[in-house]
């Protein structure tokens, strides 16, 4: 048995398609060679989902909870383990793929316990003698495919939910980071074959999982460009879809923070926003909108904090930018950032290697002057760049965070409860964070407005996503009902009365 096996119906495979180079985005060296899953293979694993569905769909609840519950705690144990694989494969630096390891154990620990709270609700019915139930149910086989920025968490958000609702899943990890997720099957092997698979390749896995006619749903987290695509595939069988994709996230910082220490509080506030895992987060600050009041001590406060972050080896304690994790995702944001300072922009820190002997960083860059149509402004960057623009009302910047196709976070500094209530209501995003940026909340349904998403990962309506909804109309009377044929027996239609 390999680490890189697959895992089908229970059993480790080696995966028969061609290999996916691995790097290290610190060293740029490849660190391992793991094989595709075949089509046969594909095929295999949704057939050892369906197989699973029968007997965990029925599991009681309670059973379920506990196998849950001992994937959280397997998860804590091998945290270290996991999150170094991460930081190896992904760049992002160990502290915080720790945490990321926290949060995908307490999510388990969440849906363990949500998924045996209700099976649906009993509404009133029509007649006394009747009984009315809307009874949830799994849906089957869950296809998971997610990307490399937070390759662990992203699955658990979709894994946790789905299994806990009675569902079994089959999961494909980036390509680009499929190691954490392959390593991840000691911490499933409780649980019954087949209620977990694991299957590695790249898009043409992935397009075949959304076009797979043994998969009832498929669960993304991606761009939008290949969530466009998923969606597709999906409506062309109607199977469910529940689609996580990009953002343009603004951030606005409002003019009651002029104190010297709230203007730190929010400046560092933005470039954790901005910066964490070198940019690479779907809800990453991408706008800064700055009421001008504000503006000159926000931006040289912000520039200054920007210089002290150290960038460095991912492993290391103290890195607090590691690089970026390819270098295609890296040139696209120099070719972004580009274009905006050929159209007018200025760096004002940052933007290079930060003298970094190997890797692919990208030292976090700090943009004012950049025209309101560039694509720094309006298309992803998915890097460590913080634009920021002066605004002259919170009406301006309302509009200018709304301005785009996206609608996924949106923050907000003010301690002004007027504004801090206008902003809640009035920002078209799935999420609003007032003064505590990206916190994220496993009873807190998190997801996009407009492109960047349909449906809800984690809370209540994270589990919804994964069941069908039944509606069971029961009659303890067995008697005939007036309104049957003959209609010349039935009183009130025929008379219009
Ligand atoms: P991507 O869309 O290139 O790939 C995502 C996944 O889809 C990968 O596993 C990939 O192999 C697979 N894939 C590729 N082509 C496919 C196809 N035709 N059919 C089905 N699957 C296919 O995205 P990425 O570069 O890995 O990740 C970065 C993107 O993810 C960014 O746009 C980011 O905003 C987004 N993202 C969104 C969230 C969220 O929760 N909304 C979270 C993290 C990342």
């Amino acid at each position: 048995m390999s680490d890189h096996d697959l895992l089908i119906g229970g059993e480790r495979v080696a995966g028969g398609g061609s290999p996916l180079a691995v790097e290290n985005p610190f060293t740029t060296e490849t660190i391992a060679e793991v094989p595709s899953a075949t089509a046969e293979q594909l095929d295999a694993a949704v057939a050892a989902a369906r197989e699973a569905f029968s007997g965990w769909s029925v599991t009681p609840a309670g059973e379920r909870c506990e196998m849950l519950h001992e994937v959280a705690r397997r998860l804590r144990e091998e945290q270290e383990a996991l999150a170094r694989t991460m930081t190896l494969e992904g760049g992002k630096p160990l502290v915080e793929n720790r945490d990321e390891i926290d949060w995908c154990a307490a999510c388990f620990d969440y849906y363990a316990e949500i998924g045996r709270d209700s099976a649906g609700r009993v509404i009133p019915p029509i007649e006394s003698s009747q009984v009315a139930l809307v009874v949830k149910e799994p849906m089957g086989v869950v296809g998971c495919i997610v990307p490399w920025n937070y390759p662990l968490l992203l699955l658990i958000w979709k894994v946790a939910p789905a299994l806990a609702a009675g569902n079994t899943v089959v999961c494909k990890p980036s390509e680009i980071t499929p190691l954490s997720t392959l390593q991840l099957a000691g911490c499933l092997d409780h649980l019954p074959a087949g209620v977990v698979n694991l299957v590695t390749g790249a898009g043409e896995v992935g397009a075949a999982i959304s076009e797979h006619d043994g998969i009832d749903c498929v669960a993304f987290t991606g761009s939008v460009a290949t969530g466009k695509r998923v969606a597709s595939a999906c409506a062309s069988r109607l199977a469910r879809v529940n689609l996580e994709m990009g953002g343009k996230d603004p951030f606005i910082v409002c003019a009651d923070m002029a104190g010297a220490e709230s203007l730190e509080i929010a400046a560092r506030g933005g470039a954790w926003a901005a910066f964490l895992n070198a940019g690479q987060v779907c809800t990453s600050s991408e706008r800064f909108y700055v009421m001008e009041d504000v503006y000159d001590d926000y931006v040289s406060t912000f520039v200054a904090h920007t210089e002290s972050l150290v960038l460095g080896d991912p492993l290391e304690v103290g890195t607090d930018v590691g690089p970026m994790v390819s270098a295609p995702q890296r040139q696209k944001v120099v070719d972004q950032v580009e274009a905006a300072v050929g159209a007018g922009a200025e760096i004002l820190v940052g933007g290079g290697d930060g003298g970094q002997a190997t890797g692919h960083f990208f030292a976090p860059a700090v943009v004012t002057g950049a025209p309101a149509e560039t694509d720094l402004l309006r298309e992803e960057t998915f890097g460590p760049v913080a634009p920021i623009v002066p605004v002259k009302s919170l009406d301006e910047a309302i509009a200018l965070a709304n301005g785009t196709k996206f609608g996924l976070g949106a923050n907000v500094y003010t301690g002004d409860l007027k504004s801090a209530v206008r902003c809640m209501r009035e920002l078209r995003a799935g999420t609003v964070w007032i003064n505590d940026p990206l916190t994220d909340n496993d009873a807190g349904p998190f997801g996009g407005f407009k492109q960047s998403g349909i449906g809800r990962e984690l809370g209540r309506e994270g589990l919804e996503a994964f069941q069908e909804t039944k509606h069971v109309h029961m009659e303890t009377e067995i008697e005939r009902k007036e309104w049957w044929y003959p209609y010349s027996e039935y009183g009130p239609t025929q008379t219009g009365e």
